[in-house]
């Protein structure tokens, strides 16, 4: 078993993927309790062709009930959990009292909770060394240096510090179907030709949890796509010390998903990409 991914402590145990607040705002239906299923991730086999595979995730019926073991239980009930007090007061402020001013405070909160929930998906799934096709004939070295590169950003966000720089986050209020304890993971890798080590990680990871949308990416496409989008004028960059977040422009959480896919799918050519764990009340 592996050790916890933020300090290295040999002692990892099962924790919560959302935090328990979580359900309060969107408490699980007794059809949801009843249901236990799993999920799929896609991965690329030794022969080079995408396949499903299980996932990491612990099989429960209410998505916001995942759970995963992937970081101690010192580190779940210190710093982790006070990023989830600190996510809590600014999701009850911006999405359920819906004022319209997102101080620096918030911006950091939203951007730190993000990362943390991307880095135990990130782990959970530990499929991007799965993308590296095996025919290249210094797969396994780039496999090591993918791993090393995330074991540094996970140890460099330890207590909460480090945000890697080349992350964009974006957050807008949702509308029409909610989507609870949902997310769309989207790992790539870029190899330069001449040097195969040379790598540079790019993800995605949008977050649909009722009322709020984030997403954490990146990927200059999806940047770019984001910025320049007229489609979804309710979704704001954290950018700038304080944001006013206007209340009555708002986005579909469907339509968001399908877009940003569309996007990439456009660009990256001959990978259809997976989309997970939707529940939507
Ligand atoms: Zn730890």
């Amino acid at each position: 078993m592996a050790n916890c991914i933020f300090c290295n402590n040999k002692k990892i145990s099962k924790e919560h993927l959302w935090g328990a607040w979580w359900q309060d705002y969107y408490p699980a239906s007794e059809k949801d309790l009843l249901t236990r299923d799993g999920h799929t991730i896609t991965a690329r086999n030794s022969n080079n062709d995408i396949i499903s595979e299980k996932g990491l995730f612990s099989n429960v019926g209410d998505p916001l009930a995942k759970t995963t073991k992937v970081v101690c239980q010192n580190c779940n009930n210190t710093w982790m959990s006070a990023i989830e007090e600190d996510m809590k007061k600014t999701f009850h402020k911006l999405f359920i009292n819906e004022e319209d001013i997102i101080s620096s405070d918030d911006i950091l909160r939203l951007k730190k909770w993000m990362y943390l929930k991307f880095c135990l998906i990130d782990r959970a799934y530990s499929k991007q060394n799965s993308l590296v096709s095996s025919s290249l004939s210094n797969s396994k070295e780039i496999k090591e240096q993918i791993n090393l590169i995330r074991k540094e950003n996970w140890k460099g966000f330890l207590n909460g510090i480090n945000l890697p720089n080349e992350f964009r986050f974006f957050i807008a209020r949702a509308t029409g179907e909610l989507k609870i304890g949902s997310f769309n993971y989207i790992p790539l890798i870029m190899l330069e030709k001449d040097n195969l080590l040379n790598i540079k990680l790019i993800d995605t990871c949008m977050f649909f949890n009722g009322h709020f949308l984030g997403i954490l990416t990146s990927n200059d496409i999806v940047i770019k796509f984001l910025n320049n989008n007229e489609k979804f004028k309710g979704l704001l960059p954290l950018v700038n010390d304080t944001i006013k977040f206007i209340t009555n422009k708002k986005v579909s959480a469907r339509e968001l998903e399908d877009s940003i896919l569309c996007e990439l799918e456009k660009n990256i050519i001959g990978r259809k990409l997976r989309r997970n764990f939707s529940k939507s009340i």
